[in-house]
C-alpha cells in the first residue's frame, strides 16, 4: 500500500516551505487510496515543544489535510537504539570523539589544500588504548555511520536519475555525545518499520538522502521512492529561509486567506500545470503529478494568495457566511440580497459583513468641494427609503436632466457621496439595502 508521511519537528510552526511538503505527500497518498502518516520527528526534547505538536496538528486540519494515523519518535528511543546495535555488530558504526572545533579545524585544513571538507575517518584508525583514554578524558563521543565508499543512485520522482560518491560525504553522526540520536537514524527506522513506500522533501534532503538508503540497507530495509522538491524563493528569487517565520500558515490564516486557495497554489506552484483555484479537495489531487514538478527553486509570492482568496469569497453562498453577517446585524431576511450585492467586492471572509454598517447607518460621505452643489441637488429629489432595485436608475436620469451632468462625473460623486467608498458593488444592488436616507452631512 502508498504510504507517504510528513515529519515535521516541532520546534516551530508549519510554514509555507513544509506545506509543500505536507501536501505532496498527502496527495500522493490520497491519489492512490494510501496511507498518510503523520510523524513527530521530536527526538530532539529541548527544541521539541508541545504547543508546536498541537499547532501542527492545528494547522494541518484547518486545510482538511487529514492523516491516518500519528506517530512519535520520542515513544520509539528503543527502537532507535536496537537499529544502533545492529550497525555495531556489523561493524558500520563508530565512536568519534573530536571536538567541534577539531573538526572545524579539519575542514579548513581540506579546505585549504583544495580538498572537500569530508570527515578522514581518523577515529577508525584509534586503537583501543587510545579509544579508552579518550574515553576517559572527553566522556561518550558521537557514532558515525561509516559509509561504503561507492556511488549512491536513485532515480527521483522529481529530479531524475542521481548519483552521489559516498567519498564526497562524511560519515554521518547519528549519535549525539549525549546520547540523544540523531533524526538520520530515527527517519531511517521509521521509513521502514512504517511501510513508508514514497518519500517527497526538500532538495536539501537529497545527501540525507543518499546516506539514508546505504543505511536502509544495511538495516534490511527497502528503499522507499525518494524525490526532492526545490525549495521556495520569495518573488524575485530571493532565499525565503529567513523569512519563514513570517510566513507560517497561521499568518495566512489570521489575514483571511481561505484553506482552497493556499493549497490551489501549493498544489501546482513549480509545476508545469498553471494556478487554478480548486473548489475540491478531490480536484487538487485528481490534477496532481509529481512528474511535472521542476527542479529550479520556485518562486513563492504571497500576494497572489489574494485574489485566488477573493474568488473563494465570491463563490460562497450565503449560507456560508452567516455568522459574519449576523455579527455586524445583517437582518435575517435581508441577507441573501445583501450576500448578491457585496460578495463581489469582499475579499476575505471576516469582512463579509462589513458593508452592512455603511447601508444601515449610513457612510461618512466623501463629497469634493467642487461636487458639493451638485451631491445636495441630487440629494435633495431623492425620496426616503425603502428604495427599490430601480431607485438608482431612476435617481440618476432625474439627477442627470436636473444638472447636464452625465457619465462618471454623474455617477461617481453619488457613489461616494452614498457608500463614502470609490468602489463597491453595484449601486442598483446598494440602494433597497440603505435602510436611511444618505445625506451630505
Ligand atoms: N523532521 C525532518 C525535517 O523536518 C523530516 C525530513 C524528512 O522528511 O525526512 O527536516
Amino acid at each position: 500500500m502508498t504510504t507517504t508521511r510528513f515529519a515535521p519537528s516541532p520546534t516551530g510552526f508549519i510554514h509555507i516551505g513544509n506545506l509543500r511538503t505536507a501536501l505532496f505527500n498527502w496527495m500522493i497518498a490520497r491519489k492512490a487510496g494510501g496511507q498518510f502518516i503523520l510523524r513527530i520527528d521530536d527526538t530532539d526534547p529541548e527544541r521539541s515543544k508541545e504547543e508546536y505538536v498541537d499547532a501542527i496538528k492545528e494547522d494541518l486540519e484547518w486545510l482538511g489535510l487529514t492523516w491516518d494515523r500519528i506517530e512519535r519518535q520520542s515513544v520509539r528511543l528503543d527502537r532507535y537504539a536496537e537499529a544502533a546495535d545492529k550497525l555495531r555488530v556489523m561493524g558500520r558504526f563508530y565512536e568519534a570523539w573530536e571536538t567541534p572545533v577539531e573538526l572545524d579545524l579539519k575542514r579548513k585544513k581540506q579546505l585549504n589544500m583544495g580538498k572537500p571538507p569530508v570527515y578522514d575517518r581518523a577515529a577508525l584508525a584509534l586503537s583501543d588504548e587510545e579509544k579508552a583514554k579518550l574515553k576517559a578524558e572527553r566522556g561518550e563521543g558521537v557514532w558515525r555511520f561509516k559509509l561504503d565508499h561507492e556511488r549512491i543512485a536513485w532515480t527521483d520522482g522529481i529530479l531524475g536519475k542521481i548519483s552521489i560518491d559516498a567519498a564526497s560525504v562524511s560519515d554521518p553522526v547519528l549519535i549525539r555525545h549525549d546520547g540523544q540520536v540523531l533524526y538520520t537514524i530515527a527517519s531511517v527506522v521509521d521509513d521502514t518499520e512504517m511501510g513508508v513506500t514514497h518519500v517527497v522533501r526538500g532538495s536539501d534532503h537529497v545527501t540525507n538522502t543518499a546516506t539514508q538508503i546505504q543505511i536502509i540497507e544495511a538495516l534490511g530495509g527497502s528503499v522507499p521512492s525518494f524525490a526532492h522538491h526545490s525549495l521556495l524563493t520569495g518573488p524575485q528569487g530571493e532565499a525565503l529561509s529567513k523569512r519563514l517565520g513570517t510566513l507560517s500558515l497561521r499568518d495566512f490564516r489570521a489575514a483571511g486567506i481561505e484553506p482552497m486557495a493556499l493549497l490551489s497554489q501549493m498544489a501546482r506552484l513549480g509545476s508545469s500545470d498553471p494556478i487554478e483555484l480548486c473548489e475540491t479537495h478531490d480536484e487538487l489531487i485528481a490534477g496532481f503529478e509529481l512528474s511535472k514538478f521542476g527542479s529550479a527553486p520556485t518562486k513563492f509570492d504571497a500576494e497572489d494568495l489574494k485574489p485566488l482568496t477573493a474568488r473563494v469569497i465570491q463563490s460562497l453562498e450565503v449560507g456560508d457566511v452567516d455568522a459574519e453577517l449576523a455579527a455586524t446585524g445583517v437582518p435575517n431576511d435581508l441577507r441573501p440580497a445583501y450576500w448578491a450585492a457585496v460578495r463581489g467586492n469582499t475579499q476575505v471572509r471576516k469582512d463579509a459583513g462589513a458593508w452592512w454598517p455603511i447601508f444601515a447607518n449610513g457612510a461618512t460621505p466623501e463629497v469634493a468641494e467642487e461636487d458639493r452643489d451638485f451631491v445636495t441637488a441630487a440629494f435633495a429629489i431623492l425620496g426616503e427609503p425603502p428604495y427599490t432595485s430601480q431607485t438608482w436608475n431612476e435617481w440618476t436620469s432625474a439627477v442627470k436632466d436636473s444638472t447636464g451632468r452625465k457619465g462618471k462625473s454623474l455617477f461617481f460623486p453619488l457613489r461616494l457621496a452614498v457608500t463614502g467608498q470609490p468602489r463597491g458593488p453595484e449601486m442598483a444592488e446598494v440602494m433597497p439595502l440603505l435602510q436611511k436616507k444618505p445625506s451630505v452631512n
